[in-house]
């Protein structure tokens, strides 16, 4: 049997290793981009340089090699029904897991005077926006926000709240703006309205500057226009972008950009799977988290299809983030199953230790790790 996998991040890996967990004979290949493969949720500690870069990668293609997984780097360029075609050649597969990620560069290009603004999701992004914080001076102004849709904030709070931090190391006066899209304000998507009103009062106390039920519509070279009309001026700007699954599988997408799945298994179709930042109706923001829940359940059910019992349930989807803010860090969760709910939010720089053991754990495991603190799926 012969399983493909596209995409060599949190999901695509996820799905490999726990496969291969349960046989030794199913042929699997990976098909992937690069080799390198980085941890992104860390890169927000590259800017107060907690982590180096080569702390965030690991080499995806020699440890699955060592476990008998193929690994071909190749740009994928268009998905059919029963093939794949990539700049190495045509692949065929009996199943297929689409894993392919969010298409970010895609998407920001698409924001009106992108090229002013820095993307805080890669690692250029982060590199450049390190060194202009690095340069700025007093009255400096930054501004941190998201385009409409963009499925992700958690980014652009730490971002935003490391800025502050970074400013007040250097004893340098500014103003730090974050535009959260829901009117409730930070978290303000999250079911729980508490956990908006805790978090808006944490940012106002650090003095960031909330800009609530707003989005960037356009960027210009000194400021940025937001959906109300509203003109910040800003010296440094860093923006997320609404995403879509990338254009080498558009054939498989609906009106909303992504892959629609049946849930909790994130089949496509009797033989395809779609995973991670490419699947649609992923829980609020699309995390690593989710992504690999979702590798978790998609691999059960493609097991349990061919025969192969599993002692796992399907896990339920939530949120989890953990923020690092230089000298403080926080922690927030919202898991929900029929039967049970957890929610909370605390603060504590104990939490940027814990984030980094887990990034750790992630990259010395190539993304290896079973436990994802979710409620099983009843
Ligand atoms: C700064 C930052 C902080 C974050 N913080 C958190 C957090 O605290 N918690 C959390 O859970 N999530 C967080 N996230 C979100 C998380 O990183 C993403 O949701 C996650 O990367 C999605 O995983 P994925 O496997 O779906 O896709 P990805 O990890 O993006 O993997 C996609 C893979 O496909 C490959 N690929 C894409 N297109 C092609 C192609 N055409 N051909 C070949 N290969 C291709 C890529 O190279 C990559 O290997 C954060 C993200 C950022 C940027």
């Amino acid at each position: 049997m012969n399983v493909l996998i596209l995409g060599s991040g949190y999901a695509g890996l996820t799905v490999a290793h726990r496969i291969r967990g349960y046989s030794k004979t199913i042929d699997i290949t990976i098909i992937s981009r690069s080799a390198i493969v980085r941890e992104n949720t860390i890169f927000p500690l590259l800017l107060t340089d907690e982590i180096k870069v080569e702390d965030t990668e690991f080499n995806a293609k020699e440890v699955m090699e060592r476990k008998g997984v193929n690994f071909v780097e190749a740009e994928v360029e268009a998905v059919e029904d029963g093939e794949v075609k990539t700049s190495k050649g045509t692949f065929d597969y009996d199943y297929l897991f689409i894993a392919l990620g969010g298409a970010y560069e895609e998407n920001f290009e698409k924001i009106k005077g992108h090229e002013h603004a820095y993307m805080h999701h890669t690692l250029e992004g982060f590199l450049g926006l390190k060194k202009e914080l690095k340069e700025a001076e007093d009255g400096v102004k930054i501004f941190v926000g998201n385009a409409k849709n963009s499925p992700i904030e958690g980014p652009s709070y730490q971002v935003a709240l490391i800025s502050e931090f970074l400013l007040r190391k250097k004893g340098i006066k500014g103003e730090v703006y974050l535009a959260t899209q829901s009117p409730r304000g930070v978290f303000g998507p999250i079911p729980d309205p508490r956990i908006s009103e805790i978090a808006n009062k944490y940012f106002e106390k650090r003095g960031i500057r909330l800009l609530k039920g707003k989005y960037v519509t356009e960027i210009r070279k000194d400021k940025v226009v937001l959906s109300d009309g509203e003109e910040i001026e800003a010296d440094i700007k860093s923006v997320l972008p609404a995403l879509s699954a990338p254009k080498a599988v558009k054939e498989f997408t609906d009106d909303s950009g992504f892959i629609p799945v049946s849930f909790p298994s994130f089949s496509y179709n009797e033989r395809i799977f779609a995973l991670g930042d490419s699947a649609k109706g992923m829980v609020g923001p699309k995390t690593a988290r989710s992504a690999m829940v979702s590798a978790e359940n998609a691999t059960y059910a493609f097991l349990k299809k061919i025969g192969i019992d599993v002692d796992k349930p399907y896990y339920s989807q939530g949120i989890l983030c953990i923020m690092e803010g230089g000298d403080d860090g926080g922690i927030v969760r919202f898991d929900k199953n029929s039967k049970e709910s957890v929610s909370f939010i605390l603060f504590g720089k104990h939490y940027v230790t814990i984030k980094k053991i887990y990034s750790r754990l992630l990259v010395n495991n190539a993304f290896n790790v079973p436990y994802h603190a979710s409620l099983p799926f009843i």
